[in-house]
């Protein structure tokens, strides 16, 4: 059975993402991080959805 895991950022099921720091990226998340500048308020974006996934992975 093929499972897809789910992008982090962007909800997509995939299976041609990366897996960064327990979370899971597709390709086109990961492609849009890299070419976004800290600067810019897509990238607080990225952070914020980030930051979400990885505390929903931490049972508290
Ligand atoms: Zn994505």
């Amino acid at each position: 059975m093929k499972r897809h895991d789910q992008c982090s950022i962007c909800s997509k099921e995939t299976d041609d993402g990366i897996h960064l720091l327990k979370l899971y990226i597709c390709h086109a998340c990961e492609k849009e991080m890299i070419d976004t500048p800290a600067d810019n308020p897509r990238y607080d974006y990225f952070v914020k959805q980030m930051k979400k996934a990885h505390r929903s992975m931490i049972p508290s």
